[in-house]
């Protein structure tokens, strides 16, 4: 079910669970402000969510009230996993989806990362 990225942040959403160490996940990076992890149900041979550490339900919340060094760490983050999967070259894809249009799913801000083979039209027709 798509979710309303306009209600507060929700503590028990899946990410933060992961986050506080409750339920597993294949981390693949980690630092002071970003987790890097496969995704449960991978859509390309590499398929990696990136995820800040605060309590952001979506792009929308981050960009408003995230400061900037949380901001820089996680957009450094991002590239950071991308490099050391060896993704550059080949090329990849960055995906955020935000609120109910999108079809957002998770209420914790992620960035899809996508790779390992071309990966086609950028949006479904
Ligand atoms: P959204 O649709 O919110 O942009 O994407 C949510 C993503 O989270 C989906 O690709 C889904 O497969 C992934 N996901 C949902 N639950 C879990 C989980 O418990 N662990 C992991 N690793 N990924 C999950």
């Amino acid at each position: 079910m798509p979710i309303d990225a306009t209600l507060p942040y929700d503590e028990t959403n899946v990410f933060a669970r992961i986050l506080r160490g409750e339920i597993p996940a294949r981390r693949v990076y980690e630092d002071e402000h970003a987790l890097a992890f496969h995704d449960l149900n991978p859509q390309a041979p590499v398929h990696i969510l990136v995820i800040p550490k605060g309590a952001y339900v979506s792009w929308d919340d981050f960009s408003e009230r995230a400061p900037d060094a949380e901001i820089a760490g996680f957009v450094r983050a991002i590239g950071h996993v991308a490099r050391a999967q060896g993704l550059v070259a080949p090329g990849y894809r960055l995906l955020a989806n935000a609120g109910m249009n999108s079809g957002q799913e998770v209420p914790h801000l992620h960035i899809h990362l996508f790779g390992g083979c071309p990966l086609g039209p950028m949006l479904a027709r």
